[in-house]
């Protein structure tokens, strides 16, 4: 799918050997660490480090240092919003030095296996033993950690068919996991479940559950919060509704791509290996 010289895996995997890690304070003893992979959540406390998305592994060295330098606790409890790599690589890593892995039972299904994502072009062996959740859940799960309430919450099939949000409920801050991509065009991995009549449902969801106030963490770009959000769902609405269209009237995917039906769009959106054709082909699949 993708004209790359070298697999879009391995070329992430090295760009996060030298990635610098930034920590964006949030509201109280929550931050977010940006840099390796999808964005990471993190709360500080009493009860240890509580870390939402491990990152790369290859980033591990500069995400010790920001970690280090925000509190001596370690790592007691990690969890994954869906289990692809730019999510789960340092599960192994942060499971060694403590950390509980939680997650959907979908996630711990594929990391558990080998699985393959077309889109990617790549195939995944099973992750170690360490790096896997010991523990599952199915709809809804929470936790009550470092003086905070966790609310982890089962979007169903959407980028995967493992996804979970975790809203930090008294600092009202929502990570979404890559339900949303702030200032992308989302990736949706139909091979694992995703679909992007599951993305717009996501996208509502999303915005059904925040006020003007929430901040909110995408998996991917700018932490941002309803406007943005807003944003987003209506793009990816208006996209599906017209390459739907094309679809019905029997156009082929070809046919829907010279199109160039995301072309009001691509300014904004299409930056990074999600072009408007790779996106359309992704929105047709399931339109
Ligand atoms: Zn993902």
């Amino acid at each position: 799918m993708f004209a790359e010289n070298e697999n879009i895996v391995l070329t992430a995997r090295k760009r996060a050997e030298t990635a610098t890690i930034t920590v964006q304070p949030l509201r109280g003893n929550l931050n977010a660490l940006i840099g390796s992979g999808g964005n990471i959540a993190l709360l500080i406390g009493k009860d240890g480090k509580l870390i939402i998305d491990s990152g790369y592994s290859t980033s591990r060295p500069r995400i010790t240092d920001a970690l280090t330098k925000l509190s001596p606790d370690p790592i007691r409890h990690l969890i994954n919003t869906h289990w692809h790599f730019d999510h789960t690589d340092g599960n192994e890593w942060m499971h060694s030095e403590g950390a509980a892995i939680l997650a959907h039972e979908n996630t711990k299904k594929h990391l558990s296996t080998t699985t393959r994502v077309d889109g990617w072009d790549f195939t995944f062996p099973p992750s170690p033993a360490g790096a896997i959740p010991a523990e599952v859940f199915d709809k809804e799960k929470t936790l009550h950690l470092n003086d905070s309430t966790i609310a982890l919450s089962y979007y169903g099939p959407s980028h995967t068919d493992g996804d979970v949000s975790a809203y930090f409920v008294e600092a009202d801050v929502l990570h979404c996991g890559d339900t949303w991509w702030n200032g992308h065009y989302p990736f949706i991995d139909y091979s694992t479940g995703g679909n992007i009549k599951g993305m717009i449902g996501a996208a509502e969801k999303n915005l059904a559950g925040v006020s003007e106030k929430t901040i909110v963490i995408p998996g991917h770009g700018k932490i941002g919060g309803k406007p943005e959000l807003t944003e987003y769902r209506d793009m990816l609405a208006a996209i599906h509704d017209r390459v739907a269209a094309l679809k019905k009237d029997g156009k082929s995917l070809e046919e829907t791509i010279a199109t160039k039906p995301t072309a009001a769009y691509d300014a904004k959106w299409a930056t990074t290996f999600i072009t408007g054709a790779v996106f359309t082909k992704l929105v047709y699949a399931g339109a």
